[in-house]
């Protein structure tokens, strides 16, 4: 094989024709098919030639060859029947090194053209590396008698369909099965007649007929969004997302992060939303049983780490005993987004060495902790929804052996735009909260603070000022027993995440205290 047959990308390349008459016609015909940006270089040409150019916006340059008009183009034709012209370009194209086909002469040629069967974007090249230009053309007349005219209709509708086909049949062997089905039946048909409804249908029902049989009962994915930040989704949580045919939502997770999920997804939102009651667990359980036993890939999207505080081991039960398959991906959960946010260690080499992620409310209201050992030194805490239960444990730490100045930072919405933190001590939690109005979704963070590290605190970190001693006495003074006193047998109910107002706060810490 002398020459190599290629398809070479010409859309606005400049492509330079020398030529006059018949010959030059018969090359722009062809060339004005591609996007080619086209020069024909002739000092005198026919009307038909200028009608022809003007029509399909070809420059005419109406000089005499200079070897300077190929300056810059990346193919040349000489179509001219002057042989002197034709050496001339073919010498100025050499000397340029650009590629030059001379009509009706291979010799001085660095490329010819084939016999082209033309179905666009079906196109079939026929070449006889010019030994027998009549077999290339009987080839091309019986092409031209086989191949419909609506071809290239065909092939521009199947890659429209590609990705739709690439994620609705995950399996390549089944993938290709399909394609074979469309390109060689009905649908070919239908495209081949122009009739579009038709063609459309039947990738539905084949699509349909693939998700049944590809993936039977569906799946589902619990997933962890991250605490907002949408740079803060892994890789395979963004997978999921862009793979999934349902999304079901919990209130907490960011719309930012759902901007990232594939736009046809169903979304089903089941949490808190304004003044609105969350779904129970049960019927979220429920809608994922359901939406996967329709085949769909389902994704579990949930605030921060499913496994943490998150009750994915409910859903994760619930799947299981309906023989759905699930996968778990973690995310980055709130404790760790919002101490990386404020620069706050969890851990330190000599000072923390255990740190617990520990939980301000239950159903029941605050839970029932090992506050000895939340109280010991060495230890740190993330409370997650601490907000409303924060006097209990400040109470509760106390009343273990805490002190009253172990340090507190307390961050709300971390990773998100509207992020606050404040840092104070543990006997005044209660107040900083009210101070600053804090509300879920927050952290309390317990027993780790920047001068434990020999670190400062971001300058964004607003501090409440600890109780001076003057205060402590005043309150005592006052009769404020918590001061002295463990705390009482039945601490205040809430619900978890939910929020207390200051006054809330105020009341149950008068009714600690009282
Ligand atoms: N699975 C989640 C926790 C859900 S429990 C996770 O791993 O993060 C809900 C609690 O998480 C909230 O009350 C709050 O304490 C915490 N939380 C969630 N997102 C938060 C955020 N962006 N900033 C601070 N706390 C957050």
């Amino acid at each position: 094989m002398r020459y190599f047959p290629t398809f070479v990308d010409v859309t606005e390349v400049p492509v330079v024709v020398v030529g006059d008459g018949e010959k030059a016609l018969q090359k722009l015909r062809l060339l004005t098919k591609s996007e080619a940006a086209l020069t024909l270089v002739s000092p005198a040409p026919s009307a038909e030639l200028v009608r022809f150019a003007e029509a399909h916006r070809v420059t005419i340059c109406r000089e005499g060859f200079a070897p300077a008009q190929l300056d810059g183009a990346r193919l040349v034709f000489s179509a001219h029947d002057c042989v002197a012209i034709d050496l001339a370009v073919a010498e100025a194209a050499r000397v340029r090194g650009i590629a030059v086909n001379v009509v009706d002469r291979p010799h001085l040629s660095t490329f010819i053209t084939p016999a082209i069967v033309d179905r666009d974007p079906v196109t079939v090249a026929i070449g006889t590396e010019g030994t027998a230009p009549l077999i290339a053309r009987e080839i091309k007349a019986m092409l031209d008698v086989r191949l419909p005219s609506r071809l290239g209709e065909v092939a521009r509708s199947a890659h429209g369909l590609r990705d739709r086909m690439m994620t609705a049949i995950r399996d390549g062997r089944e993938r290709r099965r399909a394609w074979q089905a469309l390109l060689n039946g009905e649908w070919r048909r239908a495209v081949l007649k122009g009739d579009d409804r038709s063609a459309a249908g039947i990738v539905d029902q084949l699509l349909a007929d693939a998700r049944q049989a590809d993936h039977g009962p569906g799946h589902v994915s619990l997933v962890g969004a991250g605490p907002g930040d949408p740079d803060l989704l892994t890789l395979r949580a963004l997978e999921r997302l862009q793979d999934a045919d349902v999304i079901v939502v919990d209130g907490l997770v960011s719309d930012a992060v759902l901007d990232y999920a594939r736009r046809d997804a169903e979304r089903i939102h089941v949490g808190k939303t304004g003044y609105g009651a969350a779904v129970a667990q049960d019927e979220i359980n429920a809608i994922l049983v359901r939406e996967a036993l329709k085949g769909s890939k389902v994704v579990r999207l949930k605030a921060g780490d499913p496994f943490v505080f998150g009750r994915a081991v409910e859903e994760l039960r619930a799947l299981r005993a309906a023989g759905i398959a699930v996968d778990i991906v973690p995310g980055i959960t709130a404790a760790h987004a919002c101490a990386a946010s404020i620069e706050l260690p969890m851990t330190l080499r000599e000072t923390i060495r255990s740190f617990a992620l520990v939980t301000g409310a239950t159903s029941e209201g605050a839970p029932d902790l090992d506050w000895r050992a939340l109280a010991a030194p060495g230890q740190a805490s993330a409370v997650y929804m601490g907000v409303k239960t924060a006097p209990v444990l400040r109470e509760r730490l106390i009343a273990a052996g805490a002190k009253r100045e172990t340090p507190v930072v307390i961050v709300e919405n971390g990773a998100r735009p509207n992020e606050r933190s404040v840092a104070t001590t543990l006997g005044a939690l209660p107040d900083a909260i009210a101070a600053h109005a804090l509300k879920a979704p927050s952290i309390v963070f317990i027993g780790v603070h920047w001068d434990m590290a020999n670190l400062t605190p971001p300058a964004r970190v607003h501090h409440f000022a600890p109780e001076r001693p003057d205060q402590i006495a005043d309150r005592l003074e006052r009769g404020d027993r918590s001061l002295a006193q463990p705390p009482p047998a039945t601490p205040p109910t809430a619900t978890p995440e939910g929020e207390w107002s200051a006054e809330d706060i105020a009341n149950a810490t008068m009714w600690i205290a009282g």
